[in-house]
């Protein structure tokens, strides 16, 4: 199993980062044992003086795949979650200055929270996702999936040119803007539409 993550995939939060819109999806990924599940707390890591949420909509993937075409790429997921991107800012922000990858930023250990998975089918309009950011009870992100630069069968397509996808895989799909740092005593909760699919405390 491996997580493809898109970044600057929400124009708003590309641009409070102070980047440009990429022309193609920006890929990264994070290793598996990144995962962090059952609403477990995430423990501050001691390597970041900036830990960062970002809160994303996750595909998971039904099918293998090489090449798939964008037409038929929606065939390859029935089943999203709501998840964590947690990022290191300060090393990721060392990392592009010096040009080098940036996994320590965002591939550490429990850096990828997720939640129990919801069908699409489940969903009022599989195209227009609103998801929600909370933490300490006030909402920091709102994101609807009608917003993003490339769509989930563009990532999907984009994505297995070069890995090939398979039963399993997960596709964390980008932030919106709203993004920031957390403290220890933190609360985020994730949303997607009405429903509350995920917490995690900051210990
Ligand atoms: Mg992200």
């Amino acid at each position: 199993m491996k997580i493809i993550c898109v970044g600057r995939n929400y124009a708003a939060h590309a641009s409070e980062m102070g980047s440009d819109v990429p022309e193609v999806p920006m890929l990264f990924m994070k290793p598996p044992s990144a995962l962090l599940v059952n609403n477990k707390p995430l423990y501050y890591p001691d390597f970041t003086k900036n830990l960062h949420y970002e809160g994303e909509i996750v595909l998971k993937m039904a099918k293998n795949g090489r090449h798939i075409d964008i037409n038929h790429a929606h065939n390859y997921y029935s089943e999203i979650a709501f998840g964590f991107d947690f990022t290191a800012r300060d090393l990721q922000a060392q990392c592009k200055q010096s040009g080098t990858p940036w996994e320590i930023a965002k591939g550490f250990d429990n850096s990828a929270g997720l939640s129990p998975f919801v069908s699409l089918e489940s969903l009022k309009d599989s195209n227009e996702i609103k998801f929600r950011t909370v933490l300490n009870g006030h909402t920091v992100q709102a994101g609807d999936t009608k917003d993003l630069i490339f769509s989930f069968d563009h990532i999907i397509s984009y994505a297995s040119r070069f890995f090939k996808i398979q039963i399993g895989d997960l596709i964390y799909t980008g932030t919106p803007s709203g993004v920031g740092p957390l403290k220890i005593g933190d609360l985020l909760e994730g949303y997607i539409e009405e429903q509350k699919l995920i917490e995690c405390e900051i210990r």
